[in-house]
């Protein structure tokens, strides 16, 4: 960016509206994506702008989630608009087997400030996530399943840790917490996919205390954010509130 837009976009900035509330509940997606850029994140979670259009790539990943979840949960596969691959569903179907009857697919959880279980709705909710697939039973193992669909990310292993230490904190007697990330658009057989914490780690893994705490630090510096600067950066390209796209933001004006 040209030092010419950079002082506009800077000028613009300044025009923005200060005395405004922040992000009130968080959740992995938007940790994420206010750590990208934290003006998107003011944009869609405060001021709840948006198109409502959801993308060919979004539909298919929700396409893509809603078929695992329906294998998970016993229902016969329609291979008809099917979007996993036959060894992708074998696989799957294998994983409810080996689980059977303890694998719980789409499962929603939401807690409150005080870190106590509320239902996904209730007001005093602060954190939300959703397992695509949890598994825990007499084995020393908790599983949770990720399903992806697009590109390997080195952060979907943040991700990864997060959920860790919240099934942690769902079942505490678990010895070990295992997430693995199953990538749609790859075969079924590709490595390297699968993280593991062990109880210890996810006890005292930050400085001591619970790994979930370093989560909570940064949850609570974007609940925090009043400011919401722009963050250019490649993502601007297709970022739905960029001005060229037809949004509020004028970083690249
Ligand atoms: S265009 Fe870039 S700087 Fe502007 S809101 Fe989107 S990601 Fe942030």
């Amino acid at each position: 960016m040209s030092k010419f837009s950079q002082f506009f976009a800077s000028e613009w900035e300044k025009s923005q509206p200060r005395e405004h509330g922040g992000i009130t509940a968080w959740s992995y997606s938007r940790l994420a994506k206010w750590e990208t850029c934290p003006r998107s994140a003011y944009y869609e979670y405060v001021q709840k702008r948006g198109t409502g259009e959801k993308s060919p790539a979004l539909l298919r990943g929700l396409a893509a989630h809603a078929e695992c979840a329906a294998i998970y949960e016993g229902k016969p596969p329609k291979v008809k608009d099917a979007i996993l691959s036959r060894e992708w569903r074998d696989t799957l179907v294998g994983q409810r087997a080996d689980w059977f009857p303890d694998l719980e697919a789409e499962l929603q959880v939401a807690y409150n400030a005080e870190w106590q279980r509320r239902k996904w709705f209730d007001p005093d909710v602060v954190f939300r996530c959703a397992f695509d697939g949890i598994a825990y039973s007499d084995r020393s193992s908790m599983v949770i399943y990720e399903h992806k669909t697009g590109k390997v990310y080195n952060t979907h292993k943040d991700q990864a840790e997060l959920y860790a230490c919240v099934a942690h904190r769902m079942t505490p007697e678990a010895n070990h917490v295992v997430v693995n990330i199953q990538y749609l658009d790859l075969p079924a057989s590709r490595p390297k996919t699968v993280h593991s914490w062990t109880a210890a780690e996810l006890m005292v893994g930050h400085e001591g205390k619970p790994l979930i705490n370093k989560w909570i630090a940064k949850a609570n510096a974007m609940m925090a954010d009043r400011d919401f600067p722009m963050r250019a950066g490649p993502q601007c390209r297709y970022c739905q509130f960029r001005g060229e796209n037809g949004g509020p933001c004028g970083i690249w004006s």
